[in-house]
């Protein structure tokens, strides 16, 4: 039994009718940039997460160098973010002119560890990039109350977490402004690049549509310099074909989830994913930690089970920030976790068999 890691064509087997049709309708009427699909996917986003506003992009890394330039972040300033993430969390630091600063993740929940956070902060720091990594919240009330306390903007990097809970909140509604990806494999993919802002702040909104289309939000008066980053009519209109089953598949990756746990917990070399109390995991991947991983990893794909890791060396331990002299021992949890973390196989349409074949798998590795 093949079980891919993600399984982007049996979404598309079970809404051809519609994703066809909502193409076609995108030719049929030229709406190639800007337009009707991109305005309804906009609003139809920001309602489904409970916000005013939603400015969409080209893609995430945008949407959150976007957000830095136009919270006036650059030069001089630093930013916090998490030592386990998508290099996006941090390079889009650097690309706005600050410096990131790395925090290391929570032994248990495996994001932000909220406990370092105040000692990362100095005079010079203006935000936090939280991310909710995996589909796990960080502990936004700390992260809310460090972030008055110290006069910080709170920027939540989303692209793991649409639909993700704290405490009935969902993410992207706790800072600033919330940063989300509609990459392909991502909760809520397009069939490209695509990527959004959302925040309840109007100003901070219109600064952004004005940013991300070169600085102008009526043509040819430019108000400021921009980029062009742009959400593309097919990319919407795919996004609001899928749109209506965002939550009835964020539901069906918790009972993956729930399989998983009830079939894992038998294996004493396997510690599964936990929750972070009250919070809605929206399991944009199902983590696992292990002993002997690529032993594991290798056995797992000869029985065609592809695996996953998310990610093999802590941001600050990567090549492009050899400058900052880090150490695995500044980053200790990070470091341990890149060695023994395994995504497995999770995606909606995951069948309870395959689920069953992976735990089985596992557990005929470690006999
Ligand atoms: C995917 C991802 C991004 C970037 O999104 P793109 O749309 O690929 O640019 C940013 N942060 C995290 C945590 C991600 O997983």
């Amino acid at each position: 039994m093949r079980v891919p890691f993600v399984d982007l064509k049996a979404q598309y087997q079970s809404l051809k009718p519609q994703i066809d049709q909502a193409i076609a309708g995108v030719i049929e009427t030229t709406a190639f940039i800007g337009g009707p699909f991109v305005r309804q996917f906009e609003q139809e986003f920001a309602r489904l997460v409970g916000v005013k506003h939603c400015v969409s992009c080209a893609n995430g890394t945008d949407s959150l160098f976007i957000l830095l330039k136009m919270l006036g972040i650059g030069r001089g300033d630093e930013v916090i973010t998490v030592a386990n993430s998508w290099i996006s969390s941090s390079e889009t630091i650097t690309l706005a002119g600050a410096s990131p600063v790395f925090v290391d993740v929570h032994p248990d929940y495996y994001s932000l560890d909220e406990n370092l956070l105040e000692a990362a902060i100095t005079p010079r720091t203006k935000a936090i990039i939280a991310v909710h990594l995996q589909g796990q919240m960080c502990e936004m009330e700390v992260l809310g109350r460090l972030c008055s306390k110290y006069q910080l903007s709170l920027i939540e990097d989303c692209a793991q977490s649409h639909l993700s809970e704290y405490r009935g909140i969902r993410a992207g509604l706790f800072g600033v402004a919330g940063s989300f990806s509609f990459y392909p494999g991502k909760n809520l993919g397009a069939y490209g690049d695509a990527g959004c802002i959302v925040t309840n702040d109007d100003e901070l909104a219109q600064k952004c549509l004005m940013f991300a289309r070169h600085g102008a939000l009526i043509k040819h008066q430019h108000k400021i310099e921009g980029m062009n980053s742009r959400l593309d009519g097919l990319q919407a209109a795919i996004l609001l074909a899928k749109l209506p089953f965002l939550e009835q598949w964020t539901k069906a990756r918790a009972e993956r989830a729930n399989w998983y746990e009830e079939a894992l917990a038998e294996i004493p070399e396997i510690v599964p994913p936990v929750c972070r109390p009250d919070t809605y995991h929206s399991y944009h991947l199902y983590v696992i930690r292990c002993q002997r991983r690529q032993e594991l990893m290798n056995f797992l794909s000869e029985r065609t089970i592809e695996t996953v890791v998310h990610y093999p060396t802590p941001l600050p331990l990567l090549e492009a920030y050899r400058y900052l002299g880090k150490t695995p021992e500044d980053f200790p949890v990070s470091s341990r976790l890149s060695l023994e973390i395994l995504s497995l196989p999770m995606f909606p349409e995951l069948t309870r068999e395959q689920v069953a074949h992976v735990a089985q798998s596992i557990k005929a590795f470690y006999q």
